[in-house]
């Protein structure tokens, strides 16, 4: 008997609840949490609740039992869904995506992984080679991007620091021959070096980089945010490798972090105006490492290029502030252009070719989203000076929106949205505070159904006044703290800088600084700001899921406690509202959930029906499905398409199972 029908696990669709309250959907989740069921459809979508522990879920065998099967077949998993998205794509030539969401800590990455490795597992039977080949860097990948874009914090041990859009392009046989990541808002508050850079590197190694192997010597790894270990930093060296990195780039790329750790480490005195490097022997460090010259560096460090009106350029001294800041903006600017110069390298060995393209046809891809939701806590050192997109919601009947507008409206209107008088803010010139930005936003948008602040909302304890502004999101309110928004927004970093890297002889760091091109007399056009630059790709990351058939993975993370034992009730509870879970079973329960093919339909369960078995001998498939779901009392739950059986309930299909069961 299917898994569904035992009561003792509770439901494994939230559609088949009793009633579709919060209360039943906790209990149900709790129920199933406690026996290990840590997956639960709505529907097609699949609830995933982080269980905090390694389990038996995903051997081989269980790969094999959900292999080529219909959804409502087997007990929930990921790999049902990951299998769907295939199918779809295999029988139909879809593009399909995986869309995966949830907060810090809720299982998306690992999510995304075993996606991964079931696509990899059911592919290729015949063993070509090619595709070996890039089903080796598609997983691979996973590795180099963890080691150099996750951190520890206190949510999660392994939390990703970037938002990754992969693309799996398929051939008409159905096998993997590429891929394309995108990757999205890497977060710049501090650089994450790999510190088993620093515990796993050889000896020679490190004493080439000028580095001692004590993550404590070094101000952006002494913090105790540690992600890699030793092992794992020969398994990112070996992955490196396989992905096709040659030994110049991952030279170059070791020298670069080493760049890193070293430039957080430069300090500077002040002795009347005049600010000096306090540790001069990091300098010539720095040049060797980078392949710049010691006094172009040196300048760069204390300087600034200042094009006059008339065209010419003066050298203006930073003040001991700047100088601190403009060296921590260019260590975060170096790790992010390193991060996305290794995302770039994978997808030049992972693109389509051309030829390809042309000898297997039409390639269909399917897309998995591992994205950070945003999340509802004060100080959250990942607010973002923009809320998520409205990605499409999956119904019955197609694809659908919530209706977000107004939202949108308020983050992106021109001239009136926040964006803008972000934008605004910034472009003015002058010294602009983020609470002068909060101020231009009460101002602005004081009226706004959907916007508050603590001084228009005095009452409100929660808010800190002055400090944060609160939008009412389709899934609750979120307070956001207008702390470092003009910072992070402007993203300055000056173009000496710039020019400096793209002069260094090192072909990897040069390549990564392709605008150090152009002088500072000609440099006029305002680069885009983060808050639009952000819009922009969120904007064009909507459009490309929507054209692509959805699948949802909704993870939960039970406790902040990482523990595998505790349902805290309140958390989870939480996380349901924001993710929207309870609208999805209401909009589940009025549609058409499932629809096969009648001849499949029929291959499954004619077994179950008189008329049927063994074969039937009505005119059409259809009228034979027909008198099926009649002998079975069904009418009502389902509708007879052109070529498809349309069933609303999934327990109708769970009853049918167990029919064919007996
Ligand atoms: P972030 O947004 O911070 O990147 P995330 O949603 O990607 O968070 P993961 O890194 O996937 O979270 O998961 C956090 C941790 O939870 C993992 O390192 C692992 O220890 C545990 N975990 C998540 N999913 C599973 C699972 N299916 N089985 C066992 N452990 C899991
Ligand atoms: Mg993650």
């Amino acid at each position: 008997m299917a898994e569904q029908e035992s009561l003792e696990f509770g439901k494994a669709d939230f559609v088949l609840l009793d009633q579709v309250t919060m209360e039943h959907f906790m209990e149900n989740l709790k129920l199933r949490f406690e026996m290990g069921r840590i997956y639960t459809y709505i529907g097609e979508v699949v609830v995933s609740m982080n269980p905090y522990k390694q389990t038996q879920l995903y051997g081989k065998d269980v790969i094999e039992q959900y292999q080529g099967r219909e959804l409502y077949e087997r007990p929930p998993h990921l790999y049902a869904v990951a299998d769907a998205a295939y199918k779809a794509m295999k029988r139909r030539a879809k593009d399909t995506c995986i869309v995966i969401s949830g907060e810090s800590g809720a299982g998306k990455t690992e999510a995304s992984k075993y996606i991964m490795q079931y696509i990899a597992a059911i592919t290729n039977p015949s063993q070509r080679e090619e595709v070996e080949r890039v089903k080796n860097v598609l997983l691979k990948s996973n590795c180099v991007l963890e080691a150099f874009g996750n951190a520890k914090t206190n949510r999660n041990d392994n939390s990703s620091r970037f938002g990754k859009y992969m693309d799996i392009n398929f051939d008409f046989k159905g096998d993997p021959t590429g891929g394309h990541i995108n990757n999205y808002l890497l977060e710049k508050v501090r650089p994450w070096v790999p510190s088993g850079l620093l515990l796993g590197a050889s000896d020679p190694r490190l004493v080439s980089l000028h580095l001692c192997r004590d993550p404590a010597a070094y101000r952006f790894t002494s913090e105790g945010l540690l992600t890699s270990d030793q092992s794992n930093f020969k398994a990112v060296a070996d992955a490196m490798k396989v992905i096709g990195f040659s030994p110049e780039e991952i030279n170059s790329v070791y020298k670069i972090l080493a760049t890193i750790l070293h430039l957080g480490n430069v300090s500077f005195v002040t002795e009347g105006d005049a600010v000096a490097i306090e540790n001069r022997e990091l300098v010539s460090q720095l040049a060797e490492l980078t392949s710049t010259q010691p006094e172009s560096l040196l300048r760069t460090l204390l300087y600034r290029a200042v094009a006059t009106g008339g065209g010419e350029v003066i050298e203006k001294g930073h003040s001991g502030k700047e100088a601190n800041y403009a060296r921590d903006a260019c260590a975060k600017a170096i790790y992010e252009r390193l991060f996305c110069w290794i995302v770039g390298r994978i997808n030049t060995v992972i693109e389509v070719k051309n030829y390809d393209a042309r000898l297997h046809g039409k390639n269909t891809v399917i897309a998995v989203l591992d994205i950070y939701g945003f999340e509802i806590f004060e100080s959250n050192s990942r607010t973002r000076p923009y809320p998520p997109p409205p990605l499409p919601a999956c119904t019955g009947a197609g694809i659908e929106y919530f209706n977000n507008q107004i939202i949108v409206d308020l983050v992106e209107q021109p001239h009136k949205g926040i964006i803008s008088i972000l934008d605004e803010a910034c472009l003015t010139g002058g010294q602009v505070t983020d609470a002068m930005f909060l101020e231009s936003m009460n101002t602005k948008l004081g009226k706004h159904p959907h916007y508050t602040s603590r001084k228009l909302c005095a009452t409100d304890k929660s808010m800190e006044f002055g400090r944060d502004f609160r939008i009412k999101h389709y899934a609750g309110n979120v307070t956001y703290s207008v702390e470092g928004f003009i910072d992070k927004n402007k993203d300055t970093l000056f173009q000496d800088f710039k020019r400096l890297m793209y002069n260094s002889t090192d072909p990897v760091l040069r390549d990564m600084w392709p605008e150090g091109e152009v002088s500072i007399t000609e440099v006029t056009k305002r680069p885009l700001t983060a808050a639009t630059l952000f819009k922009n790709s969120m904007v064009a990351l909507v459009e490309n899921l929507a054209s692509k058939e959805p699948y949802y993975v909704r993870c939960i993370k039970p406790n902040d406690q990482k523990s595998p034992l505790l349902f805290d009730a309140e958390r989870c509870r939480h996380q349901v509202e924001y993710l929207g879970l309870l609208e999805n079973v209401r909009v589940r329960r009025a549609g058409f959930a499932y629809r096969q093919p009648y001849d499949r339909f029929l291959l499954r369960y004619k077994m179950t029906c008189e008329y049927t078995w063994p074969n039937h001998l009505m005119p059409t498939d259809q009228e034979a499905t027909r008198a099926l779901i009649d002998q079975h009392g069904f009418q009502d739950d389902v509708a007879y398409g052109h070529t498809k059986i349309f069933i609303r309930m999934p327990q109708t299909l769970f009853c049918l199972e167990q029919e064919r069961a007996q």
